[in-house]
């Protein structure tokens, strides 16, 4: 048996230094940076060949490179063909997964969409990023397809999944069905999501609860009307609410391994 029913393929690792072109808030809770730069596309990188940047699938990740605090520029990887060289200065970079909202070849433009949360190297980054700050990323070095040989989609997560779910539906077809559940904040945070597929979009509120200590997530997966047919079920967001989430597919409605993709995304401390 297939171990997913996504086929996922590795793309060698590019370390890309980047221009921020612009700073946008999506919502009160959501800082969008427009990347650009030569960079994106295939060139050399330390004398290594190295291709364009790609994101075929629609919840790849990029890691966002961070100086490290009292520092303009974080320590880089070195550039070796396919792979890199993380401990070349003898430190490791901090850096942070993000999901690439929407990538334009045309524009050369790649937009990492940040949700603000108090702490953290990322959020102080995003919360202090100006356009023609410079800004580095790695990645994707892993994709995957949407899954096939299912007949709809059960989607849950929180605001972090938010770029993976609003990208998934932009890329489903009219073929495709879907129920979706993303917990935010409350109703300012909520995001106009485009989708051609047949989608039922539950959005949960917080309602001044902090993020990752609430039970919306599994509550609302647990109490989702069962449709027909073969599922496959995707979640993302703080890592608690999985593995309710998890035990309740594999017990109560016997979804096999190959159908479940899971993911922590932040963990809440
Ligand atoms: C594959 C993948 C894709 C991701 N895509 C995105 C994305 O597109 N957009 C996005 O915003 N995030 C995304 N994330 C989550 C993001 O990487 C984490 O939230 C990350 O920890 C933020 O780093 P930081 O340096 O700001 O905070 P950290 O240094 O990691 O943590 C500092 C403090 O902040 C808390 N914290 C971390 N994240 C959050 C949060 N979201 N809300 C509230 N408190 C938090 C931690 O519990 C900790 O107390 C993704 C994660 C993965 C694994």
């Amino acid at each position: 048996m297939a171990r997913s029913r996504r086929e996922s393929a590795t793309i060698g690792a590019v370390v890309r230094e980047l221009e921020v072109a612009r700073v946008h808030d999506v919502t009160v809770g959501m800082r969008r940076v427009t990347l650009t730069g030569e960079r994106l596309g295939a060139g050399e990188v330390d004398g290594v060949a190295v291709p364009a940047f790609s994101t075929p699938g629609f919840d790849d990740h990029v890691k966002v490179l961070l100086p490290s605090p009292g520092h303009d520029r974080p320590v880089l990887p070195v550039q070796e063909p396919d792979r890199l060289d993380w401990t070349a200065g003898g430190v490791r970079a901090i850096h942070r997964d993000y999901t690439p909202r929407r990538w334009d070849p045309i524009a050369g433009e790649l937009d990492l969409d940040f949700v603000h949360h108090p702490g953290g190297h990322a959020a102080s980054w995003v919360g202090a990023v100006r356009p023609g700050d410079p800004a580095w990323i790695v990645g994707p070095t892993i994709t995957a397809s949407l899954p096939h040989g299912v007949d709809w989609l059960l989607v849950a997560g929180d605001e972090t999944a938010l770029p993976a779910i609003g990208r998934l539906l932009e890329e489903l077809g009219p073929e495709h069905r879907a129920q979706v559940f993303v917990e935010v904040a409350d109703a300012d945070h909520e995001q106009d999501l485009q989708t051609r597929a047949d989608v039922d979009l539950t959005w949960l509120h917080r309602d001044g609860a902090a993020p990752g200590s609430t039970d919306l997530l599994p509550r609302a997966v647990m109490a989702a009307e069962w449709w027909g047919g073969e599922v496959f079920a995707w979640v993302s967001g703080e890592s608690s609410m999985l593995r309710p989430i998890r035990q309740y597919l594999k017990t109560e409605h016997a979804v096999p391994r190959d159908c479940l993709d899971l993911t922590g995304y932040w963990r809440h401390r």
